[in-house]
């Protein structure tokens, strides 16, 4: 089974386009960041102690992670998917040495790690017009990418989508995440996040049947 890892700074099209190409390509999706805000708004014991960390912007603890990693690729090897999308997972150094001994253990092999590039002025603008549908967690933006009208209800901000949330969300992935470019350096694919979602999204389906045909 194949392996994608999405890796970049908030507001450069990891959701956008992994929630595009999971059907396309019968991929499996797993957002960490989705799973989390999943236990809060469950109100679970995990919800309520992860709760702050992500309001502040700030990494929830490897830990964490990784166990809830753990609950949610289970039912992987037995579904009849082609691949996993990794998005917002790796974010350190230790979770992809984790990762990297989950892999071997469940017999998967990592095709790519893709960089969503993109400055801090932009990630700024596009978070500032984020809208998510809470029914799904797709995710749409007011001007560049807007929801359907019969989704309009349904539209939800992050409470960590104000800009100066989001300055420090960069700093973090800076500081924190943008260490993997070099860890998985042979395995790097960058993408110029300025192109258009449709241009991306081919891109990134050109690349994938390259990988899968060679295999
Ligand atoms: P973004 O829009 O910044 O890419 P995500 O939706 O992926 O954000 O994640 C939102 C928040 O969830 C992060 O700011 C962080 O607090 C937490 N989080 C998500 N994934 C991880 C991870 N792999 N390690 C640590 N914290 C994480």
């Amino acid at each position: 089974m194949n392996v994608l890892i999405f890796l970049g700074p908030a507001g450069s099209g990891k959701g956008t386009q992994a929630q595009f190409l999971k059907d396309k390509l019968n991929y499996e999706h797993l957002s960490t960041g989705d799973l989390l805000r999943a236990e809060i708004k469950s109100n679970s014991d995990l919800g309520q102690q992860v709760q702050s960390v992500i309001h502040s912007g700030n990494l929830v603890s490897d830990d964490i992670i990784l166990n809830i990693i753990k609950k949610n690729i289970n039912g992987l090897k037995s579904s009849n998917k082609s691949g996993v999308i990794f998005d917002g997972f790796p974010r350190t150094i230790e979770q992809a040495n984790s990762l990297g001994s989950l892999m071997n253990e469940m017999d998967l092999n990592l095709s790519k790690v893709l960089y969503f590039d993109l400055s801090l002025e932009e990630s700024i603008n596009r978070i500032s017009g984020r809208l998510i549908d809470s029914r799904n967690n797709n995710v749409y933006h007011k001007i560049s990418n807007p929801a359907p009208t019969e989704a309009e209800p349904y539209l939800i901000s992050r409470k960590d989508d104000t800009p100066d949330k989001v300055t420090h969300r960069y700093n973090v992935y800076k500081n924190e995440t943008a260490p993997l470019l070099d860890y998985y350096q042979s395995e790097l694919f960058r993408i110029d996040c300025l192109q258009s979602i449709d241009a991306i999204s081919n891109q990134i389906t050109d690349l994938v049947d390259s990988f899968e045909l060679s295999h």
